[in-house]
């Protein structure tokens, strides 16, 4: 069975096709600048990448192109468009609208209609996608994956904002976290590495890149998570705040004039790393600048660990203790210095890490940087959150 798994971003559209009886990628790539000037694809199968300069005004034509790069002489790796079996779309926020993976029928996107006002720059443009592949493909079975779709597990008082019940009710305001592809996927395989079922194990995944959320998983379930009603919240990110008194914004708000909605712009794409480093939101400039003695680079890196290990901290105190701690994504993957500072002073927990370990290069697999006497485990795992998108949909089907 052949699967094609599509994330459209704002201005993008990112696609894979795998294979699901090896879970193989068969071809990937990505639109760019789409609705821009200088859009373009990049394709990449059999050992080759194709770049088309072409231009994108909106997601059909950049659906087009895809399957035609899919389909192509040269580049392709399928015959014709029956040849897939089947289209997984990445959606970010489901609202309490969806709790699982949901076939795409015309009622469900009457709902996600309903609800793309709860991720303004993302469920639009998975709309879009949506039926950009639909009127592509009338006849192939899609299915919408949800980013919140792991974190529907968590008990209330883990979701629940402290506000007037009422609005809880009637606006569905709470924590839906984020990632949770990501926190799904990497957690099952931290069991399976360390020969586990999920149920035995309680997991601390911290899923740390642009966007950054960590995770409890307790007998393999979501029990607490760091994003909330948003992506804002949590630990600080590439230019997101995370968490902040709501006081002190509307205090920054009144001395320099912003509304409401000048406000949230701020906070997530003008503060966090980039913010407080004055440097840049990308981790390889912060631990450049901060080796040449910035110390403002230096001072965003250490408060990124630092919130990261107090939600680790939390974390293991809500599961009543941790078995492991597994690493992902940009930062998690890549960035010695930052998993480090979050597993220091860590040893009330049993904790260590292998320094030596720590500082081997990423290959693209599992690594195991546990110290010689932890007590708890702890990985860095490369998610594969197209994988779990595509896992979804055969599931479901
Ligand atoms: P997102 O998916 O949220 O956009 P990523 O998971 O791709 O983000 O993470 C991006 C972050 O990872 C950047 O801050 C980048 O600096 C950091 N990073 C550090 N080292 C690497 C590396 N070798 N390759 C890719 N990203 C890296």
């Amino acid at each position: 069975m052949k699967v094609l798994v599509i994330n459209s971003g704002s201005s993008s559209l990112k696609y894979q096709l795998i294979d699901m009886e090896t879970e193989s990628v068969i071809a990937k790539g990505n639109c760019e600048r789409i609705g821009i000037d200088g859009s373009k694809l990049t394709h990449k199968a059999k050992g080759m990448e194709v770049v088309v300069e072409q231009d994108m005004p909106n997601h059909n034509v950049a659906v087009g192109l895809v399957l035609k790069a899919l389909t192509d002489k040269k580049s392709g790796v399928i015959d014709s468009m029956q040849d897939i079996d089947a289209v997984g779309h990445r959606v970010v926020a489901s609202g309490e609208a969806f709790k699982k993976p949901t076939l795409v029928t015309d009622e469900a996107m009457v709902l996600m209609e309903e609800i793309k006002d709860l991720a303004p720059l993302h469920n639009p443009a998975a709309i879009v996608g949506v039926n950009a592949c639909r009127d592509a493909m009338p006849n192939t079975p899609m299915v919408l994956v949800f980013d919140t779709g792991f974190h529907f597990t968590m008990p209330k008082h883990a979701y629940m904002y402290a506000i007037d019940y009422k609005h809880y009710d009637q606006y569905k305001i709470r924590r839906y976290g984020a990632h949770g592809t990501s926190h799904k996927f990497v957690s099952q395989e931290a069991a399976k590495y360390l020969g586990k079922k999920p149920e035995e194990l309680k997991i601390v995944t911290c899923h740390l890149g642009n966007g950054s959320s960590i995770t409890a998983v307790d007998g393999g379930k979501c029990v607490d998570t760091s994003m909330g009603f948003t992506p804002l919240a949590g630990v600080p990110m590439g230019t997101r705040s995370g968490d902040i008194d709501y006081a002190a914004a509307e205090y920054l708000a009144k001395k320099e004039g912003m509304d409401v909605s000048e406000m949230l712009t701020y906070l997530n794409k003008k503060c966090g790393m980039a913010g407080i480093s004055g440097v840049s939101s990308d981790f390889r400039d912060l631990t450049a600048a901060a080796d040449q003695g910035n110390d403002r680079a230096q001072l965003a890196l250490d408060m990124f660990a630092y919130s990261c290990k107090k939600y680790v901290g939390a974390y293991a105190a809500a599961m009543n203790g941790v078995d492991c701690i597994v690493f992902t994504a940009g930062v998690g993957e890549n960035t010695q210095c930052v998993r480090s500072a979050i597993c220091e002073n860590m040893q009330y927990l049993g904790l260590e890490i292998d320094e030596e370990k720590n500082a081997e290069k990423n290959n693209g697999q599992i690594r195991d940087i546990t110290g010689k006497n932890s007590k708890v485990k702890v990985l860095i795992i490369p998610t594969n959150e197209e994988l779990v998108i595509a896992r979804e949909t055969v599931e479901l089907l």
